[in-house]
């Protein structure tokens, strides 16, 4: 039998402790917050092994194994949080503060509340002895808020061993989203994530002088490649489970918002759905390829067209895009064999885990026994996590937090004064321990 109010307590005091840990990144120190857990598992006789992928930046695993009948879960959280500015948190960030039922501080929310759901949840199993069917594996790993290459990707390449046996992960993201404008409460499990083809457009030409102008100079024709990029009107493409994901916001949403959702896909084919839908930036990078420009150079000195002018293109690609694909689309609307087009970064291919599995309908009961009248969807991250890390190494990997959250709370995640309810810790915590139990309890 499981003390769930013990539980409860157990987690905030975790929680409380490793906020205290001040692991912003850069420059990660990670060692320290490994070395909390360690100590916590050690206090609970869990062997854990800890690897330092460059001093300071260390990684975490601990196998409690089951009895083989089925492969593991990764239960995986990052250890680092993004910088907080202290001048505009009404408490300090790495305090460990509870005030008026919140506990504040940077990774309330992204994502250390979660690693410790994670593991007060394996914690309470051991103390139970409940037996199990599958390996519950903990892995904490580094730098994940900037690129992952000391944490998750340093994992797969160098310890890759720690995954073995696994055919899931959980990771971060995915939560009940509440709202003035829902009709009901939306639960999302992330299945997927948007990735980045850095691109670049480089236009050459003869430099000159300020003063006299052609319309064929490197810049011109740079913005021109750009104004017919932009104006480019790249097919959508809706996944069946986007498909899913938005005729089930279409019964959150304001009921005069609703219509076409049911369908997307076909609504879509109407001028007037499309051009609303689109409108919405969320929306639009849901079914599509997207192009940001992001960065532009050209002359350093205003009387000197320059021989070169640049752009640089934050794309984001689908699931299911082609990177070559894309690179040759921009070629073909650029249509100007004077501006190169490069993907200048080892493209990440867009991977997804489906919402057919076991563990996935189980992540779903787990979110409605959080929120009973609550919808839940599978989403796709218009961000990246370091679940498509584990998709590569062939686990089906989602984004769960058995949490239950408003605009509000997560307008302060990366924000001041980030926090989680001290009910979302306990009933978290529950919830993680019963859905663990669903899936891998002997
Ligand atoms: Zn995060």
């Amino acid at each position: 039998m499981i003390d769930w109010q013990a539980l409860g307590d157990e987690t905030i005091d975790l929680l409380r402790r490793y906020l205290a840990v001040d692991t912003t990144n850069p420059p990660g120190n990670e060692a320290a917050g490994t070395a909390f857990l360690a100590q916590v598992l050690a206090d609970a006789d869990i062997a854990c092994e800890v690897a330092e992928s460059a001093p300071g930046r260390a990684n975490l695993v601990a196998r409690v194994r089951g009895n083989g009948a089925l492969p593991g879960i990764l239960l995986h959280h990052h250890v680092d949080v993004v910088y907080a500015d202290r001048r505009y948190w009404s408490v300090d960030p790495f305090g460990g503060v509870v005030r008026d039922g919140f506990l504040y501080g940077r990774g309330a929310i992204d994502m250390k509340s979660t690693g410790i759901l994670q593991l007060a949840a394996v914690l309470a199993l051991r103390r139970a002895r409940v037996p199990l069917k599958r390996d519950l594996v903990l892995l904490a790993t580094a730098d994940e808020e900037a690129g992952s290459a000391f944490g998750a990707r340093w994992v797969a390449e160098h310890r890759r061993a720690w995954l073995e046996g696994c055919e899931y992960s959980l990771s971060e993201l995915g939560w009940i989203h509440t709202s003035p404008h829902f009709r009901a409460p939306l639960g999302t499990i992330f299945i997927s994530e948007k990735t980045g083809l850095p691109l670049r457009l480089t236009a050459r030409a003869d430099p000159g002088h300020g003063s006299m102008p052609w319309p064929e100079t490197a810049p011109h024709r740079l913005i021109g490649a750009l104004g017919r990029l932009l104006a480019a009107d790249r097919p959508v493409r809706v996944l069946p489970e986007i498909r899913e994901f938005f005729a089930r916001l279409g019964t959150v949403l304001p009921a005069e918002r609703a219509p076409g959702f049911e369908d997307v896909e076909r609504s879509l084919r109407d001028p007037a759905f499309r051009a609303r839908f689109l409108a919405d930036r969320w929306f639009a990078a849901m079914v599509r390829t997207t192009f940001a420009v992001t960065m532009l150079r050209g002359s350093e000195k205003l009387n000197v067209i320059p021989p070169e002018a640049t752009a640089e293109i934050d794309c984001r690609l689908l699931a299911g895009d082609d990177p070559a694909e894309v690179v040759d689309w921009v070629r073909r609307v650029v249509a100007d064999d004077q501006v190169e087009v490069s993907a200048y970064r080892e493209p990440k291919v867009p991977n997804l885990s489906p919402p057919d599995t076991e563990l996935y309908k189980a992540l779903a009961d787990s979110l409605r026994r959080r929120a009973p009248d609550a919808v839940v969807a599978p989403s796709i991250m218009t961000g990246f996590t370091d679940s498509w890390v584990f998709r590569r190494c062939g686990l089906q990997a989602y984004g769960f937090a058995p949490f239950v959250l408003d605009d509000r709370e997560l307008d302060r995640v990366h924000g001041n004064d980030e926090r989680i309810s001290l009910e979302n810790l306990r009933e978290g915590a529950r919830a993680y321990t019963e859905m663990l139990i669903a899936v891998a309890a002997a």
